[in-house]
């Protein structure tokens, strides 16, 4: 046993001090050495050392220190225990908090012994300790990065205040209305009070992408809020088609957690009158929203273009060859200007084939960068896209109709889906 690091004499004789000039209890004594020989609990570490330097025990409610709190961890525990039950989790973790006198004491023994770099913060100790003892009591374990639950528990009062952990959806929606946004859009008049305007709505449109899908999500889990984070965003008058653009839905403060996720598409198709679906639903990890909001990939449009003259069919084609792989400069649109950065920036296109074309219509199939402005692609945008379809063929063209029918998009490897 002589052979411990946490019995060196130095250490020894810095227990006896200790109990000579404050007295502490063993957690708080051992605590002292936290970060001195694993695999002890600070208890079992100060009554080895207390042993070792013949000092008295010290019972808690009498230690200098904590004045009891050391030995409270059951209470804590069962503080826990009560907050974290009523809600289905799977794992959880416990915080505390801890009356600052008591910290301002537990500082003042390390530097009056010189133990500073050694010992282990109470908060740390009551944390670990009382997460051990809901993980016995609860079969539940302990998830440090993301729990479904946390519960913080407040030592002086024992009570504790619960935090829910998120729960994301990842799927892929198709929108097949020409008159929705993708997110809420607060009353511009009002920003969202409800005015005469708005029809004391808050809203500048009726419904949304997200309300539509969030809907039964909400009905479903409890949740209290969303967030919806899509990858990019389409025009009001765009369709998404194809397999639908991705997203993500967060919802906040859920009290169900395990969603039987096969159910929401037809929740969603019905709910919306059909002009929203969802698919591809799985639960997500929190970072992959990064991942959606930074999203990068390219996109696959498909354009209805109606030109000011009749088009030659050998010039459309030849004014297609000329943008496939075509680097383009656009200057923010002038009918985003108001809300964007005017700037100049480069994005390429990456195909343009031509799927049908009659004189002065055309339906065209565009591949791009995210972050092509297709309908200025097309019109040229006055001169602030450079080259664009309209300039290249002498002609003036419009984008009648517009759909995204691809949105490509790769999981990063780190965020892979949650089980
Ligand atoms: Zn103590
Ligand atoms: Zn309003």
């Amino acid at each position: 046993m002589t052979e411990r690091p946490l019995l060196a004499a130095a250490n020894v004789e810095t227990a006896r001090r200790a109990q000579a000039e404050f007295g502490l209890c063993d957690a708080c004594l051992g605590r002292r050495f936290g970060k001195v020989d694993t695999g002890l609990t600070n208890e079992q570490r100060g009554a080895l050392l207390r042993e070792a330097a013949g000092a008295p025990q010290v019972s808690p409610p009498s230690c200098f220190v904590c004045q009891g709190l050391a030995a409270e961890t059951d209470l804590l525990a069962q503080a826990a225990i009560d907050a974290l039950s009523p809600y289905e989790h799977r794992h959880f973790l416990v915080g505390t908090r801890v009356d600052p006198a008591i910290e301002a004491r537990d500082a003042e023994v390390n530097a009056a012994l010189g133990t500073a770099a050694t010992a282990e913060r109470i908060q740390a100790e009551l944390n670990r300790e009382t997460g051990k003892k809901v993980a016995a009591r609860t079969g539940k374990a302990v998830d440090f990065k993301a729990p479904d639950l946390a519960a913080v528990v407040d030592t002086r009062f024992l009570d504790a205040e619960l935090q829910h952990g998120g729960l994301c959806v990842f799927g892929r929606y198709r929108k097949l209305d020409r008159t929705i946004p993708q997110t809420r859009w607060p009353c511009r008049r009002c920003q969202g009070k409800g005015c005469v305007e708005c029809h004391e709505t808050g809203k500048q449109y009726a419904t949304s992408v997200e309300e539509l899908v969030a809907a039964p999500f909400l009905a479903a889990s409890g949740a209290t809020e969303e967030s919806f984070h899509g990858a990019g965003r389409e025009d009001i008058d765009a369709r998404t088609l194809g397999t639908g653009r991705p997203f993500i839905l967060e919802l906040k403060d859920p009290r169900v957690r395990t969603l039987d996720l096969s159910v929401f598409p037809a929740l969603v198709k019905e709910g919306s009158g059909g002009r929203v679906e969802v698919a591809e639903l799985r639960l997500a990890p929190k970072a992959e929203i990064a991942a959606i909001k930074e999203h990068r990939g390219g996109k696959t449009y498909r354009a209805l273009v109606r030109f000011e003259a009749a088009v030659p069919a050998a010039a459309l084609r030849g004014a297609a060859d000329a943008l496939r792989g075509q680097a383009v400069q656009q200057r923010t649109p002038q009918r985003v200007e108001h809300r964007r950065a005017d700037l100049v920036r480069e994005r390429r296109v990456l195909d343009v084939q031509v799927e049908e074309h009659e004189g002065e219509r055309a339906t065209l199939l565009i591949r791009g960068d995210a972050g092509l402005y297709i309908k200025e692609l097309v019109s040229g945008d006055e001169g602030r896209t450079e080259p664009s379809l309209s300039g290249l063929l002498g002609v003036g063209a419009k984008v009648a109709e517009l759909d995204i029918v691809e949105v490509e998009y790769e999981p990063p490897a780190e965020t892979a889906p949650a089980s």
